[in-house]
């Protein structure tokens, strides 16, 4: 039994632990994957306050050892479902509801096992989101990423291309370019969402070429099996074969809230409802992070 079960061991996850184990409550972190969230994936953060220059694994480590070292338990499991438990006995197939008396325990469902807790902290974050192309998934790996940082040594000296126009893809850019021959910026718009600074060092890139009004709707696979090009359009149906060996797609996320969905109320895009006070309208049940409907998504926000 655990007093906090927090769901998620990104930033959020991992500063909500700091603080419910300085609170003294027995706390337990089930992580799907591996810690650090988004931010494992970007090489140099130079926005998180005192931090200075530091990457994003270098950060997620830190979080994660001062979470370990103040006692929270972290386990790599999958939460599958967070349903409720009818005071001590626990009902498995208790359903949450928005009335009174959701007090008691929580019965937390994993890929293993099942936990119980006074209280249970969402701090699921956000999926990369898909371009949707045929061959897409079976191209992944073989020449599409979804992380520049992870994947980009595999395309030393090669002509690369990144789609998106956020912080994501243009520090992918930054990145690859030092890296690749050549980077190919494909963004659907001629504005940007990424901050003014970072538009600014991309387009002082020699080996960066930037393709506007454009997006992404075909990749190309070789006899190898491999992304060997992508063909681009634009609104006016104008069409433009890129030849690549790499394509990063960096075109935002998707709420990873699927799970929850029968039980915590969400908006359209799967965001989980919940002010700055954390609170999901179910009692016991508190949600952090990029997970949230929010205005702002950075690791600043999270923790
Ligand atoms: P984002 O800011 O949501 O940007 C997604 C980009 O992808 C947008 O430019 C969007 O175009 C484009 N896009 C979305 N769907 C598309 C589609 N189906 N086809 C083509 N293009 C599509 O996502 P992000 O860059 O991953 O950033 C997520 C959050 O993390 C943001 O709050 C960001 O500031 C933060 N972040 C911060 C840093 C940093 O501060 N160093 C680094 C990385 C991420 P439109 O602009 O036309 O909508």
């Amino acid at each position: 039994m655990y007093d906090v079960i927090i769901v998620g061991a990104g930033p959020a996850g991992l500063t909500a632990a700091i603080y419910t184990c300085r609170a003294e409550k027995k706390t337990l972190v089930l992580e799907a994957v591996t810690y650090g969230g988004q931010i494992v994936n970007t090489r140099d953060i130079e926005n998180y306050p005192a931090a200075m220059h530091i990457s994003g694994f270098d950060l997620a480590d830190k979080m994660y050892k001062q979470a370990l070292e103040l006692g929270a338990e972290v386990k790599f499991e999958r939460v599958l479902k967070i349903r409720d438990c009818d005071g001590e006995l626990c009902d498995a197939g208790g359903k949450f509801s928005d009335g009174d008396g959701m007090t008691g325990l929580k019965e937390v469902v994993t890929s293993d096992e099942v936990y119980h807790a006074r209280a249970v902290i969402l701090a699921t974050g956000a999926e990369n989101r898909k371009l949707g192309l045929s061959g897409e998934e079976e191209l992944t790996g073989r020449g599409v990423s979804y992380c520049a940082t992870c994947d980009g040594a595999f395309y030393k000296g090669r002509v690369v291309a990144v789609q998106g126009g956020g912080n994501t893809a243009l520090d992918d850019v930054v990145y690859l370019s030092d890296i690749a021959e050549k980077v190919y910026l494909v963004h659907r718009r001629d504005e940007f969402r990424a901050d003014a600074k970072l538009v600014e060092q991309v387009r002082g890139l020699p080996n960066v070429e930037m393709v506007l009004g454009y997006t992404v709707r075909e990749l190309v696979a070789g006899e190898d099996g491999k992304l060997q090009a992508i063909k681009v359009a634009n609104k006016a149906g104008d069409e433009r074969e890129l030849e690549v060996a790499g394509l990063f797609v960096a075109i935002g996320q998707i709420p990873e809230t699927e799970n929850f969905a029968d039980t915590i109320k969400t908006d359209e895009a799967g965001y989980v409802l919940a002010g700055e006070d954390c609170l999901t309208g179910i009692p016991g049940v508190f949600v952090a992070g990029d997970c949230r409907v929010k205005g702002v998504r950075q690791l600043v926000t999270a923790t």
